[in-house]
């Protein structure tokens, strides 16, 4: 019976009329298209691009090395030695994420006890050689210096779900 009814629908081109209407009904459409680099759609606050290292508005560096975002990042991208200064207090003196290893899952982020490290809305960057994309702790810091005002907007829409 399949046969039959294939076989004639087959014969009265029903398949094409069927691709032609859809085909159709999509030409005048909205379209869709968005030109990017020149167009960008809306980002979600929690978007999770390049990585940040963040600061106090006193210049003091927010990260306390306990090395959480270390210890739960899925990828070990993540690379911390740490010291403790003659105030009492610890700090890194190395903190480094080799971004051709991250998955940008956001554990570190969300791990981070004091909002250190952030992911930010970057997500126009490359590397051309081996090494490029290896990030350390001054790169880390400047990104969060330039970007700390997109930073904090983006966490105080955010702030409410967390
Ligand atoms: S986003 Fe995920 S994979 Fe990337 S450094 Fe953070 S914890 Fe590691
Ligand atoms: S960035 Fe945050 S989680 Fe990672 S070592 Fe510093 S304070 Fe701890």
């Amino acid at each position: 019976m399949h046969a039959i009814k294939d076989f004639f629908a087959s014969l009265m081109l029903s398949e094409l009329i069927k691709g032609m209407a859809l085909t159709g009904r999509y030409m005048f459409a909205r379209k869709i298209t968005v030109q990017f680099p020149e167009e960008k759609t809306p980002m979600s606050p929690r978007f999770r691009g390049l990585h940040a290292l963040r600061r106090y508005p006193n210049g003091e560096e927010r990260c306390i090395a306990c090395k959480l975002c270390e210890a739960v990042c899925p990828a070990l991208a993540i690379t911390i030695e740490s010291e403790r200064r003659s105030d009492g207090s610890r700090r890194t003196t190395r903190y480094d994420i080799d971004f051709t290893k991250c998955i940008f899952c956001g554990f570190c982020e969300e791990s981070c006890p004091v909002d250190s490290i952030v992911e930010t809305h970057i997500l126009e960057y490359h590397g051309e050689k081996r090494g490029d994309l290896y990030f350390t702790k001054d790169m880390l810091l400047a990104i969060g210096d330039k970007y700390e005002p997109q930073i904090a907007a983006a966490r105080a829409k955010d702030a409410a779900y967390r």
